[in-house]
């Protein structure tokens, strides 16, 4: 296999998915990682092991690692991205979806990492690139615990590159605005998705997760001594 495993969490729609299409197009082997298995299948991408893997559960995770790893050698680059976005007035919203955004935006970004860090660091070699949002850089109302997760990424980030800079691991953290996916799809506050509905309608909508993914794998294109710390992209009139 001439080129190193790229693993993908969140890989069954959106920009995951968008992602391990443009890695595997450029001769990647690929891991991908979401519940819904079928999705990602039917991508048919060549040298990709697909399994059906809920980022909360960290054993989960290290086994599907572990056996992509025994195929196709060591990961070279977790794109970490699985996530969920419960918008909500968080005077009204259900705690459940606290516990839910956070077991999955935070804990699950945790659990990924978890089964990759201490080889890349053993190895010198390696890249992670880090799911927030332009909601872990501001706060707007109705995000507030998406945005405490966010936050989290953030703050995880900086803290991992300085850890992970001495051994030659890059840490990239990746702020998109509003992208055109299936991430709002289970906003269960019909206020809060109105409200997003007719901001997106204004700006003239999001932009495609193919962009996002061809800033990914830019960024990871770049000599291992290069390292792009932080990307934010959002739609032109996407004024905050
Ligand atoms: P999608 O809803 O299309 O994709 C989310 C992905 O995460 C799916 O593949 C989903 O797979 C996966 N996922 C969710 N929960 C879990 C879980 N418990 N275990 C494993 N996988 C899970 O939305 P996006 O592509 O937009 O979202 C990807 C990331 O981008 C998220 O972290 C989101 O917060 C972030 N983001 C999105 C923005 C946007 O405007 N779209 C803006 C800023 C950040 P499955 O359901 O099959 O498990």
């Amino acid at each position: 296999m001439s080129k190193p495993l790229v693993v993908i969490t969140g890989a069954s729609s959106g920009i995951g998915e968008a992602t391990a299409r443009a890695f595997s197009a450029v001769g990647h082997p690929l891991l991908l990682l979401a519940r819904r298995l079928e999705r990602m299948e039917a991508l048919g991408l060549p040298d990709t092991l697909c399994r059906a893997v809920d980022v909360r559960d960290r054993d989960a995770i290290a086994r599907a690692v572990a056996e992509a790893e025994a195929t196709y050698g060591p990961t070279d680059c977790l794109f970490n991205n699985a996530g969920i976005a419960r918008l909500a007035d968080v005077t009204e919203q259900d705690p459940a979806e606290w516990d839910e955004s956070i077991d999955i935006n935070a804990k699950g970004v945790m659990n990924a990492l978890h089964a990759v860090m201490k080889g890349m660091k053993e190895r010198r070699h390696g890249t992670i690139v880090m799911m927030s949002s332009i909601a872990g850089r501001k706060v707007y109302p109705d995000h507030t615990v998406y945005c405490g997760t966010k936050h989290f990424v953030h703050g995880v980030s900086e803290s991992i590159r300085g850890q992970l800079a001495p051994h030659d691991v890059r840490v990239i953290v990746l702020s998109p605005g509003i992208i055109e996916t299936e991430v709002l799809d289970h906003v269960t506050d019909p206020n809060t998705l109105q409200g997003y509905k007719d901001n997106k309608a204004r700006i003239g909508g999001g932009i495609s997760a193919d962009h996002v993914a061809d800033m990914i794998l830019y960024a990871y294109s770049m000599p291992q001594n290069v390292l792009i710390q932080e990307m934010v992209v959002t739609p032109t009139r996407q004024e905050y």
